[in-house]
C-alpha cells in the first residue's frame, strides 16, 4: 500500500448534528499553555490552531476544570465560570477558519490530584487514596455529587455558549466519573455505588443534566478507558456491559483509552508497548455500541490508523502525541508526502515526563521544538543568505542545517563518519528503541531536500574552513565517553558502552556494567537480551535510571527484572582489578570478580576542541548539543533548531 492510497481516514464521519471532515482527532493532552488564571491563551490558542491548519479534523482541548476546586495541573484551563466563555470562543473561531472542529474536554480529578492544587482536600466517590497521588480524599456526600453534576452541566452550557462544537465528558484515566463508576475506587453502600446502576448513577445524571442544557443536537462524547489495568478496576468485558446504558442516556460518540494513575505507564506508552496496543479495547466497544468509537494510543502512522478504520475496529483515530510531532501530519498524508512525516517516536520526553516535572511543565516535543512556541519559532527567510558550514551529522547538526538552509542559507554539513546520524545511531541498538532511526531517516531526508551539501566520511580541517570561506560555523561535534580516573582501570582494560553498541567489541558472558544511568542501563538491556549476558550494573547513586522518564523506565526495570540483570547501587568503585572491581558501599569494600568484560557508562564529555582553533577565524560561531554540553537529545535538537533561526 502506498501513502496515496489512504482513503478511509479522510472519510467525512458525522457525531450527532456534528459533521467531521476526516476521522483524524487532536485528543486532549495536557500542555500547561493556558494563562496563570485558566483562561484560553494566545499561546494555546496558537499550539492547537496550528494542529487544525495541520488537517485534523477534530480538536480536543486538554483537561478543562468544571470547578475552582477540580484542578489537576499547576496552568489548569478552565471553564467554571463565564469569565471563561470568551477565551473559547476566540478559540472556536480561530480554529472554524481552519476548517476544523473544537470540542472541550470537560474534567474533574477527584483524587487524583494534590491538595496544593486545589486549594482544598481532595474529594471522591469514597475515603480512598489514588495510590499515585496518596492523599486520603473527603468522601462526597449526595448534595456535593448533584452540585458537581450541575457543575459539569454548566461548563457543557459555556462551552455551547463559546460556539464550541462539542463536549467530551472525561470519564477515563481514574479520574473522578472513573472513580465513581470502578470498583477500584468506589466503595459508597448508597445510591451511587454497590451495584452497575450504582456505579453509573454518577456519569448517567451527568449526561441526563448536560443533555437537557445543551439540548437534542448537540454532540457529548464520553471518555473511557476500556480496561483500567489495576487489580480491581474496571475490564474490558465489564466496559463493554457498561457501553449500552450510557449510550443510551445520551452519548453520542465514545472515546476509549486505558489505564488509570496507578497504571499510568499504558496510559501515555512509551517506545517499549507496540503502536497501536489499545486498538483492540476500541473494537469491543464497538460491538456494544451504534455511536461512533475512537480509538487512541500510539497510533503514530496514518496507515495504521487506516487499517484500524478499514477492519472496522473503530471509526475514528486520535493521534495525540503525533499531532505534537508533526501537525501536518494530515496535510502531508493527504498529499502523500509520506517522506516529510516527522515521527513522533513514543520518548515522552518532551511531553508527558515534561509535564509531571513540577520545574518545566510546559509540553515540548523532542523531535519538534515549535509545539507552544508556534508564532515565535515560525520559519522567517534569512535577511542575508550566508554560507554556513556545520561540523557533525547527529541529531543537533541535522537540525541545525535543516532549519538553517530552509531560511535560505547555503549550508554545508561534513560528517567523519560515514552515515549520519550520530550518538542517535547507538541511541536506537537498544530493545525497544528501533524507532530513533525514523527520525535519523526524517531528518537525512530533509536536510538533503532543503538542499544542505552534505559531505560524509571527511573530518573538517582548518584547511576545509579556507576553503569555504563559511559567513558562520555552528560546532555539533557531539560527546564521547567519559573515562574516570580510578587506579587499574588502564592496566585491566575495559570497553565503553559506545564500543558495545556500536559493534566495536564482541562482549563475553558476563558483563559488569559501570554507570546506571539511561546509557549504562540500555546498555545493560541490550546486553541481557539480546546478546544473552549474565550482567551486573553497579550505580554510584541510590537508584538506577534516574535520567529516564517515567513510563520508559518503568519498562526498562522490568525487562532488567526479567532479564536478571544484578542491580548495585549507592556503590562507588574504588579500583579496577584483573577480571572485576573494588567496591564500596556503606564504608565497607567490596569485590566483585570473575567478569568477562567490563563495560563504561560513567557518562559523556563534550567532544568540540576543535572550536577553539578555529575560534576568530569565522565571524560567527556556535557550539551546540552535547558538543556544548552534554544533555538529553531533547535539549540539543531544540538548541540546535533555535540556532537554526537565529544565523
Ligand atoms: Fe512523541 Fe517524544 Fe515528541 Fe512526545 S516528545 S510527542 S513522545 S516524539
Amino acid at each position: 500500500m502506498t501513502i496515496s492510497s489512504l482513503t478511509k481516514i479522510f472519510e467525512p464521519i458525522q457525531i450527532n448534528s456534528l459533521e467531521l471532515k476526516n476521522r483524524l482527532v487532536v485528543p486532549a493532552m495536557g500542555t500547561n499553555f493556558a494563562n496563570p488564571d485558566g483562561t484560553v491563551s494566545e499561546r494555546l490558542k496558537d499550539y492547537l490552531v496550528a494542529r487544525a491548519d495541520g488537517g485534523f479534523g477534530l480538536i480536543i482541548t486538554e483537561i478543562t476544570a468544571i470547578s475552582p476546586y477540580g484542578k489537576g495541573s499547576p496552568v489548569q484551563l478552565s471553564i467554571w465560570d463565564d469569565k471563561f466563555i470568551p477565551g473559547f470562543r476566540d478559540l472556536a473561531k480561530a480554529i472554524h477558519a481552519k476548517e476544523a472542529k473544537v470540542a472541550v474536554q470537560l474534567y474533574h480529578p477527584g483524587r487524583q490530584t494534590l491538595s496544593f492544587l486545589t486549594g482544598r482536600p481532595l474529594v471522591a466517590p469514597s475515603a480512598i487514596p489514588c495510590p499515585v497521588c496518596r492523599e486520603i480524599p473527603k468522601e462526597l456526600t449526595v448534595e456535593e455529587i448533584w452540585e458537581l453534576e450541575e457543575q459539569f452541566a454548566e461548563g457543557a452550557r459555556r462551552a455551547k455558549e463559546a460556539g464550541m462544537d462539542a463536549v467530551e465528558i472525561h470519564g477515563a484515566h481514574g479520574y473522578l466519573i472513573a472513580q465513581f463508576m470502578s470498583g477500584y475506587a468506589n466503595h459508597r453502600s448508597d445510591a451511587y455505588g454497590g451495584d452497575l446502576e450504582g456505579l453509573l448513577r454518577f456519569p448517567i445524571e451527568i449526561i441526563h443534566k448536560i443533555r437537557e442544557t445543551v439540548g437534542a443536537d448537540y454532540p457529548i462524547i464520553f471518555r473511557l478507558s476500556g480496561d483500567e489495568r489495576v487489580a480491581g478496576g474496571r475490564t474490558i468485558q465489564e466496559t463493554k456491559t457498561i457501553i449500552p446504558l450510557l449510550e443510551q442516556a445520551g452519548v453520542n460518540a465514545f472515546h476509549v483509552s486505558t489505564g488509570v494513575y496507578a497504571s499510568f505507564d499504558y496510559i501515555t506508552a512509551p517506545m517499549a508497548i507496540p503502536p497501536g496496543y489499545n486498538v483492540s479495547a476500541a473494537s469491543e466497544v464497538k460491538k456494544a455500541t451504534s455511536v461512533p468509537v475512537i480509538t487512541v494510543g500510539r497510533i503514530n502512522d496514518p496507515r495504521m490508523a487506516e487499517e484500524i478504520l478499514k477492519e472496522g475496529q473503530a471509526d475514528l483515530v486520535a493521534m495525540g502525541r503525533a499531532s505534537l510531532a508533526d501537525p501536518e501530519l494530515p496535510k502531508k498524508t493527504a498529499a502523500g508526502n509520506y517522506d516529510d512525516i516527522r515521527w513522533c517516536i513514543a520518548c515522552n520526553q518532551g511531553c508527558i515526563d515534561r509535564l509531571f516535572d513540577l520545574e518545566k511543565i510546559c509540553i515540548s516535543c523532542l523531535v519538534n521544538p515549535t509545539v507552544g512556541k508556534e508564532r515565535e519559532m515560525a520559519l522567517i527567510p534569512a535577511p542575508q543568505s550566508k554560507r554556513v558550514l556545520v561540523v557533525g551529522g547527529g541529531p543537533a547538526g541535522m537540525e541545525v542545517a535543516r532549519v538553517a538552509a530552509l531560511r535560505g542559507h547555503e549550508v554545508y554539513l561534513y560528517e567523519k563518519e560515514e552515515k549520519l546520524g550520530g550518538q542517535f545511531k547507538l541511541a536506537a541498538v537498544p530493545p525497544c528503541k528501533q524507532e530513533i532511526t525514523k527520525i535519523i531517516n526524517y531528518l537525512s531526508i530533509q536536510i538533503k531536500k532543503a538542499g544542505v551539501k552534505v559531505a560524509l566520511g571527511q573530518e573538517v580541517t582548518e584547511k576545509t574552513i579556507d576553503n569555504l570561506q563559511p559567513d558562520a560555523i555552528v560546532i555539533a561535534t557531539g560527546g564521547t565517553p567519559v573515562i574516570p580516573d580510578i587506579p587499574g582501570i588502564e592496566e585491566e582494560g575495559v570497553v565503553t558502552a559506545f564500543d558495545v553498541l556500536g559493534g566495536k567489541v564482541t562482549p563475553g558472558r558476563s558483563i559488569l556494567v559501570i554507570g546506571g544511568g539511561m546509557v549504562g542501563c540500555e546498555t545493560a538491556d541490550f546486553l541481557g537480551q539480546i546478546m544473552g549476558c549474565r550482567v551486573t550494573l553497579v550505580e554510584a547513586l541510590p537508584r538506577v535510571a534516574q535520567d529516564v522518564g517515567g513510563s520508559t523506565r518503568y519498562f526498562l526495570l522490568q525487562r532488567l527484572a526479567q532479564e536478571k540483570a544484578s542491580i548495585i547501587t549507592s556503590a562507588s568503585v574504588k579500583r579496577f582489578v584483573k577480571d572485576g572491581v573494588i567496591l564500596e558501599r556503606n564504608g565497607k569494600e567490596k569485590t566483585l570478580s570473575g567478569f568477562d568484560t567490563i563495560v563504561l557508562a560513567t557518562g559523556i564529555a563534550p567532544v568540540n576542541k576543535f572550536a577553539s582553533k578555529i575560534r576568530g577565524r569565522v565571524k560567527e560561531m556556535y557550539v551546540i548539543g552535547d558538543a556544548k554540553q552534554p544533555r538529553k537529545a531533547l535539549d540539543a535538537i531544540a538548541e540546535a533548531a533555535e540556532i537554526g533561526r537565529k544565523i
